[in-house]
């Protein structure tokens, strides 16, 4: 079932809460990645017999680092983008749906305050959540737009903030890890109901010093309370990403894994079955340019078992599914 008034989504947070559970919120943008979170919540909830597993599912929509309702369909057209994801969602995990047993909310990532005023200021009816990014501002100015936002859609949809500061006053760029002074002052000031601070993982750094700051993200904890979403794991050891919610994280963004472990495992079959792929005509050429071996060499024919969309999504399907299902095991226990 989809959640989405509210009240009941603030509801599943302190469900989560109260159990110590971290909730990931994990980011798509086609049906292949949709389903996989879906099915890997869904196989979670039937296998330990936990009804209404939750999981919130992403989108960011205008985001230079990534736009996704603008990547969901070759159109280029985020609405359309937005709109299939929704129907994806509402067709996979709706009343009378195959994945009905999941608690799914849908999140609005990253959503620009200027170049997304179109959806800022349209229909949010259906997400349960938005975060609304002014953080390429100086600090006072992300806190008047957010608090503005705030007052304006809060009661709506809950509301995620970025209290991180890209740019500051002067117009210097830097990359501090977020204060408890700032954060608290952010919460306070905006009135959003959870903060992406910057801890030090890939959601901000500029590349080489990835470290996920575990006492950083305790000293915002005794200030606001477990109310910090976190971006990116890739960078947080295991050790970490156990103890996340003592850290006070309720939310976890998660995306790039999916997509780059799983492209990994389709080269792999293809290559392995390269022929069935390919034909074998291909094959030799690519043999004879060097980039395969001979061992590539089998002579099959070209099938439809391997040909076809069916075989890559399929491939890439199961291998998110099992990274999906590995955040679960770690977090919902
Ligand atoms: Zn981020």
């Amino acid at each position: 079932m989809i959640v989405s008034i509210p009240s009941e989504v603030r509801n599943e947070y302190a469900k989560a809460a109260s159990k110590g559970w971290v909730l990931p919120c994990i980011c798509t943008e086609n049906l292949t990645t949709t389903e996989a979170i879906l099915a890997a919540a869904s196989e979670y909830g039937a296998e330990r017999s936990v009804s209404d597993v939750p999981v919130i599912i992403a989108i960011t929509n205008n985001y230079n680092h990534r736009s996704q309702s603008v990547n969901y369909t070759h159109t280029r057209d985020w609405a359309c983008g937005l709109r299939l994801f929704r129907n994806d969602i509402l067709a996979l995990a709706g009343p009378g749906a195959p994945y009905e047993n999941v608690k799914v909310m849908l999140h609005l990532d990253h959503v620009q305050y200027d170049i997304d005023k179109e959806l800022l200021e349209g229909d949010l009816s259906g997400y349960a959540s938005i975060m609304y990014d002014a953080s390429a501002l100086p600090l006072d100015e992300n806190i008047r737009l957010t608090a503005e936002f705030v007052r304006a859609r809060g009661d709506q949809i809950v509301i995620e903030g970025a209290c991180d500061e890209i740019v500051d006053a002067t117009g210097s760029v830097h990359n501090d890890l977020t204060t408890a002074e700032v954060a608290e002052r952010y919460l306070r000031e905006t009135g959003v109901e959870m903060i992406v601070a910057n801890l030090g993982t890939e959601h901000r750094a500029t590349g080489k010093e990835l470290k996920y700051h575990g006492e950083r993200a305790r000293e915002i904890k005794d200030r606001v309370g477990t109310k910090i979403v976190l971006h990116g794991t890739s960078s947080v050891t295991n050790d970490q990403v156990r103890s996340l919610f003592a850290d006070g994280i309720c939310k976890v963004n998660i995306w790039t894994a999916l997509e780059r472990d799983s492209s990994a495992a389709l080269f792999g079959d293809m290559v392995r079955n390269a022929s069935k792929v390919a034909g074998p005509s291909a094959i030799d050429k690519l043999i004879e340019e060097g980039y395969l071996t001979d061992k590539c060499r089998t002579d099959e024919k070209i099938s439809i078992s391997h040909f076809t969309y069916l075989y890559r999504q399929g491939i890439i399907y199961e291998e998110m599914k099992k990274i999906v299902r590995s955040y679960f095991d770690l977090w919902y226990l």
